[in-house]
């Protein structure tokens, strides 16, 4: 199939969203990545989002809604905290897990008894959301990739096997929403992001719960005792994986960059190529933006190895190490 690009003018959106309505797969544009929209409520349409991104089928999707109001129409009961939340954090980085309500069906969720919701805060995204439907809408990479944060991303995962793609420019944020699940007693953090858990404590003001899992490297979890399984079915699987092998370097950050000197010398002695990825210490907001960006622009490039600095792991350097970590198959060096 033949790709279309499209830029947000009126006849645009109007275009996206008759292909929405008739089915097919869309590409649009977040504030975080950019989605793969496809009608939430078409399970034919959803099944094509799987199939175009070769996504295992117990990986769900998230919904992408345009207002508030939509929510109501997604999951029984409205609760308080989901108000607090909607108000304080959309339209924005935030996805919500709440119980789902039986006109989604299974396999947009997986066949779970939740369904995560988002409001992005995109005008272009949210038009045509208003003008078709929800928007069954994972990232729009070939599944284990890093995530797209600019249309070209998309077209170099996607031309040929969606039906269009959307341009809204590059991403604000970069990564991928924080999800917060809200359908256990105590809310719980799944997927960490720019949204951190000291501001969801402010807004509800109760304690909030980060998934034990998050930044455990699997292959070690699994010589201890304790269950390794991730509340968000999708952090199981490989991620945001470049073609080269990655490093991370672990350390202060003077001694890191000195170390990385080292290192790449020693490879490019031996003629390999080898791609360099340094952020400051305070740097977690550049990192998020630039992240994937800097991984697909090191596969264009040819490298042969990856070598980046590691951030701390507190607030949004916690987050974005997230996805570094699985980038770099948790391969750390520490300095
Ligand atoms: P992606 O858009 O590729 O980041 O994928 C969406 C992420 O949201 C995946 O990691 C899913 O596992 C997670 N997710 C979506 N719906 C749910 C849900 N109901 N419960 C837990 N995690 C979810
Ligand atoms: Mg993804």
């Amino acid at each position: 199939m033949e790709t279309l690009y499209l830029k947000g003018t009126d006849r645009d959106l109007d275009r996206a969203a008759a292909i929405i309505k008739g089915g097919g797969l869309v590409a649009f544009p977040t504030e975080t990545v950019y989605g793969l929209g496809a009608d939430a409520l078409n399970a034919n349409a959803v099944a094509k989002i799987y199939e175009a991104k070769g996504r295992p089928a117990d990986n769900p999707t998230i919904v992408t809604i345009a207002d508030v109001s939509d929510l109501e129409t997604l999951t029984p009961e409205v609760t308080e905290d989901m108000k607090k939340l909607a108000e304080a954090f959309w339209p924005g980085p935030m996805t919500m897990v709440v119980p789902a309500a039986p006109i989604i069906p299974a396999i947009t969720i997986a066949g779970l008894k939740t369904a995560g919701i988002r409001m992005p805060d995109n005008a272009l995204t949210r038009e045509l959301i208003r003008r078709s439907k929800p928007l069954a809408g994972p990232s729009a990479n070939r599944s284990k990739r890093p995530s797209p944060t600019t249309a070209q991303h998309v077209l170099e995962d996607m031309d040929g096997r969606i039906d269009a793609v959307l341009d809204g420019g590059t991403c604000r944020v970069g990564i991928e929403s924080t999800i917060i699940d809200l359908s256990g007693d105590v809310p719980m953090i799944l997927r960490p992001g720019m949204i951190i858990r000291s501001q969801f404590e402010e807004v509800l003001g109760k304690k909030v719960l980060l998934d034990p899992t998050l930044n455990r490297d699997p292959s070690e979890a699994a010589n201890d005792t304790s269950d390794f399984h991730p509340k968000a079915p999708g952090m199981k699987y490989k991620h945001y994986a470049p073609k080269a092998p990655m490093l991370l370097f672990e350390g202060p950050y003077e001694k890191v960059l000195a170390e990385i000197d080292v290192v790449r010398k020693a490879h490019e002695e031996k003629g390999e190529r080898v791609y360099v990825i340094s952020f400051e210490p305070d740097e977690a907001e550049r990192a998020a933006h630039d992240i994937y960006g800097l991984l697909r622009e090191a596969d264009a490039s040819g490298a042969d190895l990856i070598l980046a600095t590691a951030l701390p792991q507190e607030g949004a350097g916690f987050s974005v190490m997230n996805r570094m970590l699985k980038s770099a198959s948790f391969h750390v060096i520490r300095v």
